[in-house]
């Protein structure tokens, strides 16, 4: 691709613009009206709590229901995405900036006192921008944290549905594409399965709303977790059989190990007696869970979700580091965050967590790490 093409394909358009506001449309209009799980999130500092409202499966399902029905009979398609890839990229990118903006000058001009709502402001626009005012900012009663990291997950499925699509269109359909559309197919549609489970994860709880939240979930994850689809559309790989039941071990064990954890840790929080691998859990100081995968290593969910990211990459073969993005941008992101949780854990739980770390010393990697 030369330059002059690729500054074209990469120019925002209209188009793009209008395919990105009937997401959002959509995702408001069946998120407010479809039935599922009023979740409570955490309680914050001012004894108050958020619902969420679960419906995440149902408005996906419907969406790609309605999709398929809309590419049966030409009214969208398939390939709108593929077709339209860096453009819409470049579209969403302008959204996040420009939606971010306004959080941010929102955020300043708000005079709210709850827990939600209050601004923080350091002074530093760019500091305040990037990281955010507020922690739990609204659109016409809509949660926007919980809105944007859900139409992020969406759009990485529809993305890879459309790569999928041109690919058969175009009769390269191989092993490998369909090997990493299964993973991430899994992966997705599970994510919004447990997606009440999200609502007690770090970003949700801890984040404040700004430009790297909204630049995180609606460019980063659709755009970059999918570069591997995008680059077996152009590549060939032959697989051999090994490889492909090594593959699918290393997804099926990652499967295990990070939804088992993010598991074991939500029904902990829920009830602290409840049995871990069929005994009562160890806990430490009523509070920290040390059994189960918690008690092989601390944060063992982070090691679930990078052999994941990991089986996503393998079908792609090692002939190049691109489609291998996303594992090595996960680990660097979840050694980061590891260490920016250690360290809010021993400032909330002090002797407790100090406690914790001793009975189990590893930090991601059993025994190793
Ligand atoms: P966690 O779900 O691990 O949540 C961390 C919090 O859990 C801590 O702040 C603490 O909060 C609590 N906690 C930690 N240890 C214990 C314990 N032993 N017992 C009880 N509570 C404990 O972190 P994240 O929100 O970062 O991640 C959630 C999932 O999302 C992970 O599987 C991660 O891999 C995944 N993820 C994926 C990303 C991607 O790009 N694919 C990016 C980021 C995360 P508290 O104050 O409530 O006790």
């Amino acid at each position: 691709m030369d330059l002059n093409h690729l500054f074209n394909s990469l120019s925002p358009s209209w188009t793009s613009a209008a395919m990105l506001l009937s997401f959002f449309l959509y995702l408001a209009t069946v998120g407010s009206i479809l039935p599922g799980k009023l979740v409570p999130g955490v309680t914050l500092s001012d004894g108050t709590r958020l619902h969420y409202r679960c419906n995440g499966l149902l408005s996906l399902l419907l969406l790609v229901l309605l999709l398929g029905v809309g590419s049966q009979t030409n009214l969208v398609s398939p390939t709108a995405i593929a077709d339209r890839g860096l453009e819409l990229l470049s579209t969403t990118f302008i959204f996040s900036v420009y939606v971010t903006f306004m959080l941010y000058l929102v955020g300043c001009n708000s005079r709210a006192k709850s827990s939600s709502l209050k601004p923080h402001v350091s002074g530093n626009l760019i500091h305040d921008w990037w990281f955010g005012i507020q922690l739990n900012p609204e659109f016409m009663g809509i949660d926007l944290k919980f809105f944007f990291v859900r139409a992020g997950m969406m759009g990485w499925l529809l993305i890879n549905l459309s790569v999928l699509a041109k690919c058969i269109l175009e009769a390269k359909l191989s092993q490998s594409m369909i090997l990493y559309q299964l993973f991430c197919g899994l992966y997705i549609l599970d994510y919004f399965f447990y997606e009440e489970f999200m609502t007690s994860t770090w970003d949700i709880i801890a984040e404040r709303l700004g430009f790297m939240l909204v630049f995180g979930d609606l460019v980063f994850i659709p755009f970059t977790f999918s570069i591997q689809g995008w680059w077996l559309l152009s590549n060939k790989v032959e697989l051999t059989t090994a490889a492909i039941i090594a593959n699918c071990l290393v997804f099926l064990i990652g499967y295990m190990v990070f939804r088992g954890a993010n598991k074991q840790k939500h029904m902990f929080k829920k009830d602290p007696k409840a049995p871990i691998w069929g005994s009562p859990p160890k806990v430490i100081g009523g509070k920290l869970l040390a059994s189960g995968y918690w008690g092989i290593a601390r944060h063992c969910n982070y090691l679930g979700d990078l052999l994941l990211a990991s089986s996503f990459s393998l079908p792609c073969g090692i002939s190049s580091v691109v489609p291998y993005f996303y594992p090595i941008y996960l680990l660097i992101l979840l050694i980061w965050r590891e260490r920016r949780d250690e360290a809010r854990c021993a400032e909330k739980y002090k002797d407790v967590w100090a406690e914790y770390r001793k009975l189990v010393p590893y930090r991601i990697l059993p025994y190793v790490y």
